[in-house]
């Protein structure tokens, strides 16, 4: 079936938890909106994270403390990062980019741009899931982190000052509190942090299918098509080009997860965009009790009470994204979850590995030039990020304005074919 010619107002490329939150909102306000992906959405990183609202995580990766751990980090076969050796070439610009972005200054900016972004996160998650009745998958109890050991304590417990400092709610728990809130964790730990304004989703994919099913339901449209091309007709008007056709757009939107900086370069736009993948190991029968979302302090993981049993998710792995999975990093959350859940059961349990989309700033790219809206590079933030993205980039095309996004505007995104030029990232 050709295509070619047919129009259409709003068109969202990607059907991650970034396109379809964007679609829904669009189509909230009115738009006529068509959305594409070349799988059926929720397939891609949304499928599989920790599900975690994670509105208290407002310092960016990059900072100058964490230049000191990083290389022991790399030489630890256990630790949450780790660089495959054959893509250490190809990895070194958006690293020097890293390192770039580890400056006091930049990390001090990042962290606004953080705050401004995940001030909202959860009230916007909670209206939009009001609008499209899918409030089960919000649970907003708050959320944990464990300290198994002193060392672990007297280094978390330094992080609260800078959270008080940027009005982040949090409380110090001991041991005793810790184990009143969480029965089954272990004796031997340092209590921990609770965090009670951020929370956990019940089903991170299920929240992707169910508003995609919700936007269908009230007129959205979506087409299963992968996107070979795109060309600016004007200022007005692009063409997206796939297979079978293409489609003559007013606005598009790009949200297509890791591979954006390939859609954006067929614009001639270039982003120093890696893949940094992670892992989920999802524990269909734990056969413990858990209410709390929680983060292992020491070993950088994630635990989360799900539908379908506990999912251990994270870890970091910097690779080609098509390289075969690595699902030791997955495994190994296993046996790290025993050491403060000891009787955590690993039975049913399902693998997973996704691609998190990452700029070398953590800042995600929020920006437009003419009547393409880019939406993309969220990395561990996409879920908590997505409702309130969702807002701004709907913002930006009815008020024609980036101007609110004082930080984040034209950061990330550059014309032109050269990657190399550090500090403008
Ligand atoms: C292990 C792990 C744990 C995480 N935990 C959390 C967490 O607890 N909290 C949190 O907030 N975030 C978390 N994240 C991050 C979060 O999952 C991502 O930021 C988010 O999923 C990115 O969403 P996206 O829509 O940008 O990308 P994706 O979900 O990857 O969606 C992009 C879509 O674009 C489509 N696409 C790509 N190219 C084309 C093309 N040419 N034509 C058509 N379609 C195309 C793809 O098929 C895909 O469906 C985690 C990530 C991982 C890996």
């Amino acid at each position: 079936m050709t295509r070619t010619n047919k129009k259409a107002e709003c068109v969202v490329i990607g059907g991650g938890i970034i396109g379809v939150t964007i679609a829904y909102e669009l189509l909230r306000q009115g738009r006529s909106v068509t959305l594409i992906d070349k799988d059926q959405p929720g397939k891609g990183c949304s499928y599989g994270n920790a599900g975690h609202f994670a509105a208290e995580q407002i310092f960016p990766m990059p900072s100058p403390s964490l230049i000191r751990t990083v290389p022991s980090m790399l030489l630890d076969p256990d630790s949450p990062l780790t660089l495959k050796a054959s893509y250490f070439l190809s990895f070194i610009p958006w690293g020097l980019r890293f390192l770039w972005n580890c400056r006091q200054k930049l990390f001090d900016r990042g962290t606004d741009a953080l705050k401004f972004l995940n001030k909202t996160a959860l009230q916007d998650w909670t209206e939009l899931l009001e609008d499209s009745g899918l409030q089960k998958y919000l649970t907003k109890k708050g959320t944990i982190e464990v300290f198994k050991t002193q060392k672990g304590r007297d280094s978390g417990l330094k992080s609260v000052p800078n959270f008080i400092k940027h009005d982040i709610s949090v409380q110090i728990l001991s041991a005793a509190d810790l184990k009143e809130k969480i029965p089954a964790i272990t004796d031997d730990q340092h209590g921990g942090l609770f965090f009670p304004h951020s929370g956990h989703s019940i089903n991170p994919y299920g929240i992707v299918r169910d508003l995609h099913e919700s936007f269908l339901k009230q007129g959205g449209k979506f087409l299963l098509e992968k996107v070979e091309n795109i060309k600016m007709l004007s200022a007005e008007q692009s063409e997206i080009i796939f297979k079978t056709g293409s489609l003559i757009a007013k606005n598009i939107f790009i949200c297509s997860g890791y591979e954006s900086q390939k859609i954006i370069k067929m614009l001639g736009y270039i982003v120093p965009m890696t893949a940094e993948r992670g892992y989920h190991v999802m524990l269909e029968k734990p056969n413990i009790p858990l209410e709390y979302a929680l983060t292992y302090h020491e070993r950088k993981f994630i635990i989360t009470p799900m539908e379908q049993g506990i999912r251990l998710a994270g870890t970091v792995e910097f690779s080609h994204a098509d390289d075969p999975p690595n699902y030791h990093r997955a495994r190994m959350l296993v046996k790290f979850s025993k050491e403060i859940l000891p009787n955590i059961s690993q039975e049913g349990s399902e693998e997973w590995m996704g691609s998190r989309p990452t700029l070398p700033d953590y800042l995600p790219v929020l920006d437009k030039v003419d009547n393409v809206y880019f939406a993309f590079g969220h990395n561990h933030l996409g879920l908590t990020q997505a409702a309130s993205t969702a807002k701004i980039m709907v913002r930006m095309m009815t008020e024609k304005t980036t101007s609110f996004l004082h930080i984040q505007q034209g950061l990330n995104i550059q014309q032109g074919r050269n990657p190399f030029r550090l500090g403008r990232f």
